[in-house]
């Protein structure tokens, strides 16, 4: 393919960085698309791997399509129904007949809207999927498919320069993910084109462990990934390109902690107060668990090494007494500690917890969060660059730079899993080598444990204080409503209290009406007449943060039953009495955020329930709402949420700061992680801060993958 490739028209000497208008056929308007897909750059193309490919080998006619079995097919469409609505204002699906000399198919899209355009009659298309059958017939439901040019015999003709050019003689073909406006011609003449850079292309990987790893180089692997020769070319590259992102990870991460110093530049807390004398201002007996933990984190406290310790433990294992424990030793110690939380919510409930336990004479706490008062402000923050302030407990506001600590010795992040590596060390940078406590409630399978915080020492909370019984979790349909609600009842009547959580905040978000998705406005209506006789509230992000303090605290002091709000509740909420957890649209949650909102309820010492409300949806809906009746377990959870969606999006790893997994996938990729893992251990082993010349390349790739916060901290 070399050789026709680099004979086209474009005589521009391309480089990754050159932008992607000189490709031929990019214009202002396809340029503002492709933008929106991501791509700026001949990099971004180079980047822009396939999502999977079609194999034309295997070209077969419509009668030999067998169910399960991948085939590639041409046909020209005979029939549409087209998409339009049904009188719900749901999407029907868009219906083509698709046929050629043997037979016809039936191709099925649902919620594609653009595609109303594209499939019309007597247009003829190459098809890729796996057939399936559907009541006895042969269908193919949203298969990959690339229009041909109508020359009557079947085999295309370059009319709009654009159709078959060199990239057609490939025997396996790249399909790229489309959105509106791209097509699949498009994308491989455009990445066809942008292969003439792959030459240019830095290799990042060091010549020793391309060597013992048998890894390809990174232009016959950009060569090969596109436009595969054959299934072991594209094997080899695919194992080089996953073996990169793994290795870049994880080689990032160690860098990371080399740089942050190892020991002797940490503070050394006092070796009073021990943890008995903690556990005393507690009003319960600490589990072994926590007080295993806490021993640990205070041995860590008392050396003059930086703490870098995370606290893993299921919803509702009390991680919150590891906090208070580490920062009363801190506070003791005459150190500060700066405490942040995910929401202003959670924020607001440790500050109140912390406070209780404490009291002000002990350690003097403050709160800061966006919404504090500009006079409170200025007072809070003029007190902590005093030293007047031990603790403060606050949201992300904690991060401003006019934020500035006399004495800090101790942060603590709750929920980590919702800030990014940078936010993390953002904030230890305000203090001098200061002891880090992070706490996240998302179990994290070992492998991707290893990738995110694989700079921390990790504890694990795996105990649940006594008297907890499990919570019980059922499925429902919309039906069956009523009777939920007469359940609800019942328990409000025992003096519980109850949670219903909608996806949505209001109707007209993503058109509710027509989708079918449950605001929690609309919810509110509706259940304040359902539920006669009991107080019913609201709580949504769209609410104004006194709006929401009082909805929460009426909820908290009971005197709301029932409380009608969004995720908002997701994380660390703590209301014991609460024992029922309603949620409406399950199938629109992912597993782990279930499972958040279900640790919402059985935090005291009634039973309680999880209700999951959902339309007989999608089979990967089912599978959730299955395991998550299932099963309680929250690193069970977190496996089969990773298998399901995959880590970038439970983890939204461009949120941690993180370069993108492109290719890599931590549920599957195991043994390369491990061997990737290993060679960067190995390397920064040696050669800490890659100093050495032989590794410039790759410390230059790492700067870039890695966002400027924590470049700045390394
Ligand atoms: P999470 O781990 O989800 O942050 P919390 O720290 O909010 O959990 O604790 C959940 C609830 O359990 C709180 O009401 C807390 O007071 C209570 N709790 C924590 N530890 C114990 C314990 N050892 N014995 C009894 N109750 C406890
Ligand atoms: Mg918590």
């Amino acid at each position: 393919m070399a050789g026709s490739r680099k004979a086209t028209e474009n005589p521009t000497r391309l480089t990754p960085d050159t932008p992607a208008s000189v490709l031929g056929g990019v214009g202002p308007r396809k340029a503002a698309v492709l933008k929106k897909a991501g791509y700026e750059t001949i990099g971004d193309f180079l980047r822009g791997y396939p999502r999977t490919y079609e194999d034309r080998r295997n070209i077969v006619t419509i009668d030999a399509l067998k169910p399960g079995i991948p085939a590639v097919f041409t046909g020209k469409i005979l029939s549409v129904s087209a998409g339009g609505f049904y009188a719900a204002g749901r999407r029907r699906p868009l219906t083509a007949i698709a046929g050629d000399q043997t037979g016809a198919v039936e191709i099925v899209f649902f919620n594609a809207k653009y595609l109303d355009r594209i499939f019309v009659q007597g247009a003829a298309f190459r098809f890729f999927g796996v057939p399936t059958l559907n009541k006895g017939r042969i269908q193919l439901a949203h298969p990959d498919f690339e229009r041909l040019e109508d020359s009557g015999a079947g085999m295309p003709q370059s009319a709009d320069g654009l159709a078959e050019t060199s990239v057609a003689s490939h025997p396996i073909m790249p399909v790229y993910p489309l959105s509106a406006g791209l097509s699949q011609k498009e994308m491989r003449k455009w990445h066809d084109a942008a292969l003439a850079a792959a030459d240019g292309v830095v290799e990042c990987l060091p010549e020793s462990v391309l060597a013992v790893h048998r890894l390809c180089g990174i232009s016959y692997a950009l060569e090969n990934v596109h436009f595969p020769a054959d299934r072991e070319a594209l094997s080899a590259a695919r194992y080089r390109l996953i073996f990169e992102e793994l290795f870049m990870l994880r080689a990032g991460l160690l860098t990371l902690k080399k740089r942050r110093g190892d020991r002797g530049d940490g503070i050394a807390f006092d070796t009073t107060p021990g943890i008995k004398d903690f556990a005393a201002l507690l009003p319960f007996m600490l589990t072994g668990a926590q007080n295993r933990v806490i021993e640990t984190v205070y041995r860590n406290m008392e050396q003059d090494v930086p703490m870098n310790r995370l606290v893993q433990g299921d919803v509702g294992s009390g991680k919150t007494a590891i906090a208070m424990a580490a920062a009363f030793k801190a506070a003791v110690s005459g150190y500060q500690t700066a405490m942040m939380a995910p929401t202003e919510i959670l924020a607001r409930q440790h500050y109140g917890n912390l406070s209780a336990i404490f009291g002000e004479d002990r350690i003097r706490i403050a709160f800061l969060a966006s919404s504090t008062g500009r006079a409170e402000r200025r007072e809070i923050i003029a007190r902590l660059a005093s030293g007047a302030i031990d603790l403060l407990i606050g949201t992300h506001a904690l991060l401003q730079p006019d934020v500035i600590f006399a004495r800090l010795g101790l942060v603590i992040t709750d929920e980590q899993h919702r800030f990014g590596v940078e936010q993390r060390i953002g904030l230890a940078q305000k203090g001098k080598a200061p002891d880090i406590l992070v706490m996240t409630a998302t179990p994290i399978p070992r492998t991707l444990a290893a990738i995110l915080y694989g700079d921390l020492d990790m504890s694990i909370i795996d105990e649940m204080p006594p008297g907890r019984q499990k919570i019980i979790t059922k499925p429902a349909s919309p039906g069956q409503r009523e009777s939920v609600y007469r359940f609800v009842r019942k328990e409000l009547d025992k003096g519980r209290q109850a949670y219903v959580v909608a996806p949505l905040i209001e109707e007209s978000e993503e058109g509710a009406p027509e989708t079918g998705l449950q605001s929690a406005e609309a919810l509110f209506e509706a259940l304040s007449k359902i539920f006669v006789g009991k107080t019913v509230s609201l709580l949504h992000g769209g609410m104004t943060q006194v709006e929401k303090e009082r909805a929460m605290m009426l909820f908290r002091d009971g005197e709301t039953d029932l409380l009608v709000c969004t995720v908002i509740v997701e994380v660390g909420v703590d209301v014991p009495n609460a024992t029922v957890m309603v949620v409406e649209n399950a199938e629109r949650f992912g597993l782990s955020q279930l499972h958040q909102l279900r640790g919402r309820v059985g935090r005291g010492i009634h039973q309680s329930w999880c209700i999951l409300i959902s339309e007989p949806g999608s089979k990967e809906a089912k599978a959730r709402i299955e395991a998550m009746a299932n099963t309680d377990d929250g690193m069970v959870i977190a496996e089969k949420d990773l298998e399901l969606r995959g880590p970038g999006e439970i983890f939204g790893v461009r949120q941690h700061g993180l370069p993108e997994l492109k290719l890599a996938d931590l549920a599957r990729h195991g043994r390369i992680l491990e061997a990737a893992g290993a060679a960067a251990e190995n390397l920064v082993a040696a050669d800490p801060l890659l100093k050495q010349t032989a590794h410039r390349t790759l410390k230059e790739r790492l700067d870039a993958l890695f966002s400027s916060g924590i470049k700045a901290a390394m």
